[in-house]
């Protein structure tokens, strides 16, 4: 499973960073980090979640 962002699309609002801290990042900077790494098990499903609930729809998740 790989995460794509659309960051033309995203507004930083950090909602997906409630969803899974460990991937999602909003820095100093106000924009959105990703941190790589495998997205598996409970992360991967945390991170569905956050796709789907991302308000601008900038997240998407492909099932390699
Ligand atoms: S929830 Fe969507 S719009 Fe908000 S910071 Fe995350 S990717 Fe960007």
């Amino acid at each position: 499973m790989r995460l794509v962002v659309d960051f033309s699309r995203c507004e930083s609002n950090a909602v997906c960073v409630g969803q899974a801290p460990e991937v999602f990042d909003v820095g100093d900077d106000d924009r959105l980090h990703i941190t790589e790494q495998p997205l598996e098990g409970s992360l991967a499903n945390r991170v569905r979640e956050a796709a789907r609930r991302c308000p601008k729809q900038a997240l998407s998740v492909v099932d390699d």
